[in-house]
């Protein structure tokens, strides 16, 4: 349990070494989906980053309880506070409940999570099922004197929270900037600063998610559910808070006061966001109409793609950059993602049929203790992997006879792998159609027949042109005194 686990905690921007409050278990957090729509490729980073922290320190041998939330209530178009609530507006777009939505959504994003082998959170909390905590904490807040009601709605006191607390400790942001940038925007509000943020909110006529309480009937803000929820499952204190980039500001800051001002303790120890993907360069965004979605990915529909990236394709082309860089994706990278992930899988292949000799020329302990510092090193997967690819290549020369691996080294080898890519890093061997995975030898054989009959016929141009299709398709053939060989490159 005395890992060696370094965390980069966003909260103090530095790395620290991960001491969990209460050992063996370990709290976690992350802020889950808002349903009225599909999963796209910014679902999959953070699914995947805290998938892998999920499963390393459960490795590690803590006790983790990983609560991810489903926003199902009040989350309105522009932020916490104004427009109209996504999921309602879906709901009367296409004329169901507003929680047919939510279902359809849940199930759709679990059948994602499932794709991409994430693990299940251990508790998965819906907002719109603790209504009777949101309103509590709310209560709590306006009695330490942090938030204020007007018109039925709550909204938190964020220039009185931050004259004894420091509001903008984990965004950098400064108080008195939001006040000048969004000071112009003011008049018709009903909040004493333009930065304040809604606790509850009274319905509008129109809306149709609301609930009762004592200030008006209505809904909570979106940043609340997760304080709110959060203490309720982990605690006033627990270990990891994580989510996207995006969320930093306003969302996770906003979490902090609430927490404090209810609690007046600092609710998380560490912070750890991951960055975003840009497609293209670009951000992913409505306007520009670049949302990949994960369907589409799977199956290659969306104009941006040339062609489907398996789940598993995704997933290492994720773990190839580090959570907390930039991400862009191209057809490009996935398809050298795609290569590299079949390099491996078959270098695991060849480790299971590996023969042992007396001694090894290869340090297989020094492989394992480079892996093991990289996942410490605050997740570094894209570090782990390139680890890993030097022993693909020592594999590749034991089964070629230019390299010894002994039984000890053989064993530690396939554990290592097998402890790395699929308990770790979450890894899964994608099975092709069991019809594909007959059909298509027969039909490079025949092909290949064909092309020996037509060399036999002298017809060197049908029979070139076999080979070269066959190359340019990615199958190696070798001629040999019996006939041919084929593999795939
Ligand atoms: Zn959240």
């Amino acid at each position: 349990m005395n890992s060696e686990l370094v965390i980069y905690n966003t909260l103090n921007r530095k790395k620290e070494k991960f001491e969990p409050i209460n050992p063996p278990f370990v709290g976690m957090y992350v802020c889950g989906p808002t349903v009225y729509g599909d999963a796209h490729l910014g679902h999959a980073r953070p699914a995947i980053t805290f998938d892998v922290l999920f499963r390393y320190l459960q490795f590690l041998d803590y006790k983790v309880r990983y609560v991810r939330n489903i926003t199902d209530v009040g989350h309105l178009e522009n932020d916490a506070d104004e427009g109209e609530d996504k999921i309602a507006k879906k709901a009367r777009l296409d004329k169901v409940e507003p929680m047919e939505i939510v279902q359809k959504y849940v199930n759709a994003f679990h059948k994602n999570m499932e794709q991409l082998n994430t693990l299940p959170p251990s508790i998965e909390p819906h907002a719109s099922a603790h209504i009777i905590e949101q309103s509590d904490m709310v209560k709590q807040i306006i009695k330490n004197g942090f938030a204020y009601e007007v018109n039925g709605s709550v909204y938190f006191d964020v220039e009185k929270y931050a004259k004894t607390n420091n509001y903008g400790k984990l965004s950098g942001r400064v108080l008195e900037d939001l006040q000048s940038n969004t000071r112009a925007l003011d008049g018709q509000s009903e909040k004493k600063n333009s930065f304040d943020f809604a606790l509850w909110k009274k319905a509008s006529p129109e809306h149709i998610m609301r609930w009762d309480s004592e200030w008006s009937e209505g809904f909570p803000g979106w940043h609340l559910e997760c304080s709110v929820m959060s203490t309720k499952y982990l605690g006033e204190q627990f270990d990891i808070h994580g989510g996207g980039l995006d969320l930093q500001f306003p969302h996770h800051e906003c979490e902090i006061a609430q927490s404090k001002a209810a609690t007046g303790i600092d609710a998380v120890k560490y912070w750890m966001h991951n960055n975003l993907i840009t497609i293209d360069g670009q951000k992913m965004s409505k306007s520009l109409g670049n949302f990949i979605k994960l369907d589409e990915l799977f199956v290659g529909d969306h104009k941006a793609l040339e062609r489907a990236y398996s789940p598993q394709i995704t997933k290492f082309f994720i773990l190839q950059a580090h959570y907390r860089n930039p991400l862009d994706f191209s057809n490009a990278a996935l398809q050298a993602s795609e290569k590299g992930l079949d390099r491996m899988f078959k270098a695991y292949d060849t480790l299971q049929n590996l023969k042992s000799s007396v001694t090894s020329t290869f340090n297989v302990n020094e492989l394992k203790e480079k892996c093991f510092a990289a996942l410490n090193d605050d997740l570094n997967t894209p570090g782990l992997i390139s680890h890993l690819f030097d022993g693909v290549k020592f594999i590749n020369s034991v089964k070629d006879g230019k390299a010894t691996i002994s039984e000890t080294d053989l064993d530690e080898l396939k554990k290592l792998y097998n402890d790395v890519l699929f308990d770790i890093l979450g890894l899964k061997l994608e099975e092709k159609s069991s019809a594909e995975n007959s059909i298509l030898p027969k039909v490079v054989d025949l092909l290949l027949n064909l092309r020996l009959e037509a060399k036999k016929n002298k017809d060197f141009a049908t029979s070139d042109k076999i080979r070269n299709e066959l190359t340019e398709m990615g199958v190696v053939v070798k001629d040999t005194k019996d006939g041919f060989e084929w593999s795939v490159e």
